[in-house]
């Protein structure tokens, strides 16, 4: 399917490695120019490059997403030296300690906030001004399966996903007549960096058994929908959000 991106430009938050890094690669096949976007500056470089060694268009910037000044910068060098913004991911996450709510430590609870949530919310601030000035545009905000249901001991990581799906509808009604759409996906669990450093939950078979299909996703898997879901294929969907989860959630 032809998704329509040439003369497009996209950022992708934590575009350095896992989901981030396989949407990166799906948009530069299909003809956008990306911003890669990290906070592990080699991490983009490297994927970066790899997009242009394969004859995209991408170039790279470290960014700490927490940073509402910082964001600010990134969306300002996307406008400045590829001429506008039209598509963007907002990936970038943290998973956090796994803790139950009343030991939950209050730096960790702050930091993963700043980042899963207000991240998101200064990203799309941003995004949306300079898509509002580059004819419109469509954002994909990465939510997850907790972004619906719970996992104990990770109230934080529930809660900023929950707030992910709630700011991507307020802000897709908001800009719905104005040519920018919004929409948010639920990965289940995926295979990627995050996943198998993390805890004793990835390490064990007990990931696989709660997932109905009996495996991992694949970060190329959710860059497919997210690709779908910034197209013009989507022309009528803004304000929703999508499981991709091997039918976790529909238990
Ligand atoms: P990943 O492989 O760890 O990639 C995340 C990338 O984001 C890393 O390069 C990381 O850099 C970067 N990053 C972290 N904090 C950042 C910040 N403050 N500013 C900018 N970049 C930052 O993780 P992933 O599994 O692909 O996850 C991507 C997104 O999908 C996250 O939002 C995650 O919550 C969500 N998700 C993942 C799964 C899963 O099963 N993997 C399921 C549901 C949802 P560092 O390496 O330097 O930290």
């Amino acid at each position: 399917m032809k998704l329509g991106f040439e003369g497009k430009v996209a950022i992708v938050t934590g575009g350095g490695s896992g989901i981030g890094a396989a949407i990166s690669r799906q948009l530069g096949a299909e003809g956008a120019e990306i911003v890669v976007a990290d906070l592990d500056a080699n991490a983009a470089k490297s994927v970066a490059a790899e997009i242009r060694a394969n004859g995209g268009k991408a170039g790279d910037f470290c960014v700490d997403v927490a940073d509402a000044g910082a964001v600010a910068e990134l969306v300002a060098f996307a406008v400045r030296e590829c001429g506008g913004l039209h598509l963007a991911v907002n990936n970038a996450g943290i998973e956090g300690p796994r803790k139950a709510t009343a030991d939950y430590p209050l730096d960790h609870w702050h930091r993963l906030i700043d980042v899963n949530l207000n991240g998101v919310f200064y990203c799309m601030k941003h995004e949306i001004a300079a898509m509002l000035k580059s004819g419109g545009g469509a954002i994909v905000n990465m939510s997850s399966i907790l972004g619906s249901v719970a996992l104990p001991t990770a109230s934080a990581y529930t809660a900023a996903k929950h707030g992910v799906v709630g700011l991507t509808k307020a802000a897709a009604i908001e800009y719905a007549r104005m040519g920018v759409r919004i929409n948010a996906v639920g990965p289940g669990w995926i295979e990627t960096p995050l996943l198998s450093e993390h805890s004793e939950l990835a390490s064990s078979r007990r990931l696989e058994a709660l997932q109905p299909m009996g495996r991992r996703g694949r970060p190329e898997e959710v860059a497919a929908l997210v690709c779908f879901l910034l197209s013009e294929q989507a022309s009528f969907i803004t304000g929703s959000y999508h499981p991709i989860d091997g039918a976790y959630t529909a238990h």
